[in-house]
This record gives C-alpha cells, sequence and structure tokens, in this order.
C-alpha cells in the first residue's frame, strides 16, 4: 500500500508517493510559500492532491513533516523558526482541505524515523539521529516508537550545551553544540580562518572567485582536496558533536547514532573525529557496550520517506 509524504521546508516543498518498503515512486517538488500561511495550506493541499492523482491504487495515509515545534496531540505547529506559523492548526485546516486524515510531524523526528525503518539505523531498536545543516536537528528512537517529550518538543539535541559562556545561540542560551558543529558553524569558522593570514587558511582562501565570500560549495571542495585547515575545522566540529553524544549516551544509552544532513557527506572525515570524541566522553568507557556510529542513508528524501512511513503506521 502506498503513502504520501510531504516535506515542508522555508524554500521548497517536496511531496512523494511511497510504498511500504521506502522507496519513493514518484516525488513533486514546489517552492515553499514561507512567509504566506494561507497559501501554504493550499500548496500542500494541492500537492497531496496531486501525489493522490498519481497514485493506481488507493493511497492509505498521508504525513506530513515540518520544520518545527509541534505541539504533543501532533496537530498544531507551535512556532517555526523559518516559517509563518504561529500556534497554526496545521492538521486541521490540511484535513479540511483535502478530506482525508493527516498525521503531523516535526522533520528532523521524520528523517530520524527514515533512518529507522529503512537507513542506516535499521536493526536497532534504539537510535538517536543528528543532522548537521542549518542547525543540528535531533530525533530520539526508543524502544521502537519516536520520543516527543510532554509536550511534544523532545529530541532538541542541538541545543544541549557544550561551551560554557560560549557563542550565542539563536535558543536564547549560549555554548549550545548547535554553533559549533552545524553546517553554518563550519562555513562560519571557515570563513575566519580563510580571512586570518594564517598559513592554515591559505586553500580556503584561494577558492572563491574574486570579490565572492566563500560558500558551503568551496569548503566542500576543499574538504574533497583534503586541505589540512579544513580538516582541522571538521575535527572540531567532530570534537564537539561527540562531546554532545557523550551527554546524549548518558541520557538515551542508544545502540546507534546516525549522523545526516549536508556535512555528513564527509563520511569518515567527519564520523573519524565524532567517534574518537565520543569514545573520550561516554561515560564508564571500558566497563559499557559503545554505540556504533553511521553516515545517514538518505539525503533530502528522509523527510518525505520518514512521514509516509509515520502515515502509514498511524492507520494500523
Ligand atoms: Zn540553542
Amino acid at each position: 500500500m502506498l503513502s504520501i509524504g510531504i516535506d515542508i521546508g522555508g524554500t521548497k516543498i517536496l511531496g512523494a508517493l511511497v510504498d511500504q518498503d521506502g522507496n519513493v515512486l514518484e516525488q513533486i517538488r514546489v517552492p515553499s510559500p514561507a512567509k504566506n500561511a494561507d497559501l501554504m495550506i493550499a500548496e500542500v493541499a494541492g500537492l497531496a492532491l496531486a501525489l493522490m492523482d498519481k497514485a493506481d491504487s488507493k493511497v492509505s495515509g498521508i504525513g506530513i513533516a515540518a520544520a518545527g515545534f509541534i505541539d504533543a496531540g501532533q496537530s498544531t505547529v507551535l512556532y517555526s523558526p523559518n516559517l509563518s506559523w504561529r500556534n497554526e492548526p496545521l492538521r486541521e485546516r490540511l484535513e479540511h482541505a483535502i478530506s482525508h486524515p493527516i498525521v503531523i510531524e516535526n522533520d528532523a523526528n521524520a528523517a530520524g524515523w527514515a533512518e529507522y525503518r529503512f537507513g542506516a539505523g535499521r536493526g536497532s531498536k534504539n537510535m538517536v539521529m543528528l543532522t548537521l545543516g542549518t542547525g543540528v536537528g535531533g530525533a530520539v528512537v526508543l524502544d521502537g516508537a519516536i520520543r516527543r517529550g510532554g509536550f511534544g518538543i523532545a529530541g532538541e539535541l542541538g541545543h544541549i550545551r557544550v561551551v560554557r559562556e560560549g557563542l550565542q545561540c539563536g535558543c536564547g542560551r549560549r555554548g549550545c553544540v548547535e554553533q559549533y558543529a552545524s553546517g553554518t558553524a563550519l562555513l562560519l569558522a571557515a570563513r575566519e580562518l580563510a580571512s586570518s593570514g594564517n598559513q592554515l587558511g591559505g586553500f580556503l582562501a584561494s577558492l572563491p572567485r574574486e570579490g565572492a565570500e566563500l560558500s558551503g560549495r568551496d569548503v566542500q571542495k576543499a574538504l574533497e582536496n583534503k586541505d589540512p585547515g579544513t580538516l582541522g575545522l571538521l575535527a572540531t566540529v567532530g570534537h564537539y558533536l561527540g562531546e554532545a553524544m557523550g551527554t546524549i549516551t548518558a541520557t538515551f544509552d542508544p545502540e546507534v547514532y546516525v549522523i545526516g544532513g549536508g556535512l555528513s557527506e564527509a563520511g569518515d572525515l567527519l564520523l573519524d573525529p565524532i567517534r574518537r570524541s565520543f569514545l573520550s566522553e561516554l561515560p564508564a568507557r571500558g566497563f559499557r557496550p559503545e554505540a556504533q556510529i553511521f553516515a545517514a542513508a538518505f539525503s533530502n528524501q528522509a523527510g518525505v520517506i520518514g512521514a509516509a512511513d509515520l502515515a502509514r503506521e498511524s492507520l494500523r
């Protein structure tokens, strides 16, 4: 039986028809009207109806992944940093527009669920996913279920503090791991190194075109060239993430960590420093089994695959 997953982001909405094994059969991508809540409902409803049309058989469920805080009842988006939603009754409005039951889930949780069911976390019972992108997203799966907490907002692992009195975070605190281990943090560190005059930043400084700022793609290129300065920055990312993971293990004791987001494409260049730091930060090391750390299997499609599967599960 097929189900539909729709991932609503700040720049695009991705919708997909997904089978029970997590394979994407059809997908549609449209620009996101991030600043217009009414237009957003119309776009998402239109996408869902278009995908239902494409399905030969009846669709078993529709799951929505959205960037933001979803309430414990999984019906209202309490807050979304990049979209115009404030206490938006998303489920009710979409069900009214599509005349079909809807499931909504935080986007990091949906991506984590996709990895747990069909990707790098497959076969585990307890998995934590960390997504290194604009920020650091988290998803916690314990005993085979996503843990959402009392108010729906559990698993915001990017806001674990790793530096006392550290960098200011968008959440209002200081020193959160997202300020040190996100894709954004790596890019800012690379720009700083490139403009420092330090020899280690020489290769980075040579990459942007005249007058242009160092971009994420430049950083990627530096990593492909195994530039020592950039590898050093990646090791720092790994160091801070591993420290947060020591805290996460003290709390949840997962068997598997899955590292996703754009940075995870660096593979072992990133995972090796994470593993080193994690082991040095592991409480009671030597007296307990050590969690495995894998790169995510899915990239851009994780949200739609997870949301579609959660919709199917909810009808069971
Ligand atoms: Zn924070």
